[in-house]
């Protein structure tokens, strides 16, 4: 056989945003595990990342930015290219949440979580097609959506406004380079038990009224979606594009 196997990621290089923990830090360990050399990006430290990825025998930088700021993620992914060499894989992942009753919900809250959650997500995915289209050079981008880009949910304005905003982003930008080799698409997480999550998993009656409505009987865990990225990473998903890929445990079955 001659052919790389489907999901053998040697030879690439991911860059996955937000790697320092939670979901980020178990897609960054999947990727680098199936071959990767990963570069996370993120404001806080990732040790820890590093530590884990070179325990199980990866390859793993770190390069410090805050995402927030005007044009950083373009910016970072221009500087990533330039110093380290091409990327193949994007996994644009950090994202914050705000919670309050509509009604209260501020304009801070809403522009935080709208230029992390959604505005750097597309100046990230379009630094790097900027990149690869003039290069004539393949690309896959993962964007993370949520649950929110399905359902409404309550006291989350602007998170699903920004999660529903991934959803409908991630088809756009497959529509106009599917074919032009760059895939792009979404994972869907469930409830994942994250800094993320901190809040409602103190609130003990949402926190039971969740785990209820989970058919797999239990939140997910970061690494449970290491294997849909591998997979919307590899050669195994090269005719998939613009889906958001839900890994919720039956959450949307019900
Ligand atoms: P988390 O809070 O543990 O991780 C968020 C990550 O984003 C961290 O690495 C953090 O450092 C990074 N980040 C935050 N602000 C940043 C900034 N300004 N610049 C750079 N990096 C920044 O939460 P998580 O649950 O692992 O979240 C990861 C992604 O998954 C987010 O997009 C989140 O919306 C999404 N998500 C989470 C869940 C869940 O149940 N936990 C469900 C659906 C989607």
């Amino acid at each position: 056989m001659t052919a790389p196997a489907l999901f053998d990621l040697a030879g690439t290089r991911a860059v996955v945003t937000g790697a320092n923990t939670g979901i980020g830090q178990g897609i960054a360990l999947a990727l680098a595990t199936a071959g990767a050399a990963v570069i996370g990006v993120g404001r806080s430290s990732m040790d820890d990342t590093a530590a884990r990825i070179a325990e199980a025998g990866g390859r793993f930088e770190a390069v410090q930015a805050d995402l927030s700021a005007p044009m950083a993620a373009a910016g970072v992914i221009d500087a990533v290219w330039a110093e380290h060499g091409p990327i193949d894989v994007l996994v644009n992942n950090a994202g914050i949440i705000r919670r309050a009753d509509a009604v209260d919900f501020t304009e801070a809250d809403w522009d935080a979580v709208m230029d992390l959650n959604l505005k750097s997500v597309f100046f990230a995915a379009q630094a790097l097609a900027r990149r690869a289209l003039s290069d004539g050079r393949p690309a896959k981008i993962i964007n993370i959506a949520s649950m929110l880009s399905f359902q409404g949910g309550i006291r989350v304005a602007s998170y699903t406004a920004s999660k529903s905003g991934v959803a409908g982003l991630t088809k756009l930008l497959a529509c106009e380079w599917a074919g032009r080799g760059i895939n792009v698409n979404a994972i869907a997480p469930g409830y994942v038990e994250t800094n993320n999550t901190e809040a409602l998993r103190k609130d003990q009656e949402r926190s039971s009224d969740i785990l209820k409505r989970i058919p797999a009987g239990r939140w997910a865990r970061p690494d449970d979606m290491g294997g849909a990225a591998v997979f919307l990473a590899s050669r195994a998903s090269d005719y998939i594009h613009g889906i958001t890929l839900p890994v919720d445990g039956g959450w949307l079955a019900r």
